[in-house]
């Protein structure tokens, strides 16, 4: 299995600290808001890396924060006339029924903000105590000047981003590069602590929930490329200067989505939000695994149609594929895929998410396996092989998180639909007509 790992900048054959256990950690949202089409690329790209390691026999350790502190939260919650936690509830509710509308799991650690406080000003404690960080009136900045490492991630010089930098007048800080870990402030929900009553800032929060839950270093820190600088260089240095390593062996990032050429951004009201999504989420979850994840990917209604188009294709075969072996009582359980066709798919399928999860290549996989199928259910029935293309499609809908529910017919069902066949071979066009009218009733035809 091959990575791109961000923090080195090549790709590099992935080897987990724990042989078959992956741990993942993946920047979750500052909720504040309904999450937008682009917010759901992270969400989507993680899930199906976590798919993917599954299928592969591993255990994944899979985290994600909830950003439930946040001078967004408190401006909202100002706005509706709420408290802070009535927002971030209403917003962590929202979002995970958006990732489950895209079949994405939400079985994962989902830390928060708000329960990790103890542990947050521990860190920064911790930082102080090192040298690594120090306290001005209340407020308290990371010293990044101390860390020659400082950059490697977002490949940034030290000296560049001094000189690039504006140095504000009444500027309390050592060096303008110096970043926030705590914040004095009795403006909206706050905590008291020995540096002063105040809020973290959002860099140290992910840092302290890994260490907490993972204990060391983990494999794979993900997030999208616009947390690259500051924060994800941020928590490298964090982590540098505490634990001396960079967090995670790993780190990848994804790609933008673009709105029509556009960023998308809340600020200018250019946003599609996943709710609003009025095609199957399925099919949008397809039209984000259409590009390697490391990509820009260009969103528009035009290019979501098509792939509207395609999920339907594609449901459509695979329904059709059950429906006849359920109907034959032919489903079967662990099916040894070895009919050449379906191997060489299968091996094209594999090869291509071991190749930094190339899902562009993986979807033409399965685009394959439902040609050779769609072929297949034009002839009569080769129930060892369709049964063994049944599997392999189950194990790819899985990976990609295309895999949808379908329902095995009733007794009644079944008989109904022999009659109705019965009847066509009767040439019993009255009765056949009657029962397929019963049939299309019932949606089953
Ligand atoms: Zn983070």
């Amino acid at each position: 299995m091959k990575i791109f790992n961000s923090y080195t900048n090549q790709l590099e054959t992935f080897v987990p600290r724990h042989q078959g256990i992956v741990s993942m950690y993946v920047c979750g949202p500052t909720v504040y808001n309904y999450i937008h089409i682009g917010n759901a690329r992270p969400v989507v790209v993680f899930d199906t890396v976590r798919r993917y390691f599954e299928s592969q026999g591993m255990v994944v350790k899979f985290a994600s924060n909830f950003t439930d502190v946040d001078d967004k939260i408190i401006q909202k919650a100002k706005e509706e006339g709420v408290d802070e936690k009535t927002i971030s509830e209403k917003y962590i509710n929202a979002f995970l029924k958006d990732v489950a509308s895209l079949n994405s799991r939400t079985d994962y650690i989902k830390p928060k903000v708000t329960e990790y406080m103890p542990k947050i000003v521990d860190y920064i404690q911790g930082l102080i105590t090192i040298g690594y960080a120090y306290e001005i009136e209340g407020d308290v900045y990371f010293r990044v000047s101390k860390l020659k490492e400082y950059g490697q991630l977002s490949n940034r010089k030290l000296d560049d981003l001094i000189s690039g930098s504006r140095i504000e007048i009444n500027e309390k800080k050592e060096s303008p590069l110096d970043f926030t870990l705590w914040k004095k402030t009795e403006e909206g929900i706050h905590w008291h602590t020995n540096f002063s009553d105040g809020r973290p800032g959002w860099h140290t929060e992910c840092v302290a929930m890994i260490d907490d839950i993972f204990g060391e270093e983990i494999d794979i820190h993900g997030g999208g490329t616009d947390l690259m600088f500051p924060h994800h260089e941020n928590e490298i240095a964090q982590s540098l200067a505490k634990n001396h390593h960079t967090v995670a062996h790993y780190w990848m990032h994804n790609g933008r989505l673009n709105l029509e050429g556009e960023k998308m951004s809340k600020s200018t009201g250019n946003v599609v939000l996943v709710k609003d999504l009025n095609v199957n989420k399925l099919a949008y979850r397809m039209f984000l695994l259409s590009t390697q994840y490391r990509s820009p990917l260009n969103y528009s209604p035009e290019a979501l149609d098509v792939f509207d188009k395609e999920w339907q294709k594609v449901q459509k075969s695979v329904e059709q594929l059950y429906r006849l072996l359920d109907l034959n009582d032919q489903l079967k359980d662990n099916v040894v895929v070895n009919a050449s066709d379906l191997v060489d798919i299968n091996n094209y399928f594999i090869e291509s998410m071991e190749a930094d999860f190339n899902t562009p290549n993986a979807l033409t996989a399965l685009n394959q396996l439902m040609k050779a199928i769609n072929s297949k259910l034009r002839q009569k029935p080769d129930f060892e092989w369709l049964n063994q293309a049944y599997a392999l499609t189950s194990k790819f809908l899985f990976i990609l998180g295309l895999d949808f529910n379908l329902t095995k017919l009733s007794i009644e069902e079944k008989s109904l639909i022999k009659q109705w066949e019965q009847a066509r071979i009767n040439k019993d066009f009255e009765l056949a007509d009657q029962l397929r009218q019963l049939l299309v009733s019932k949606g089953l035809i």
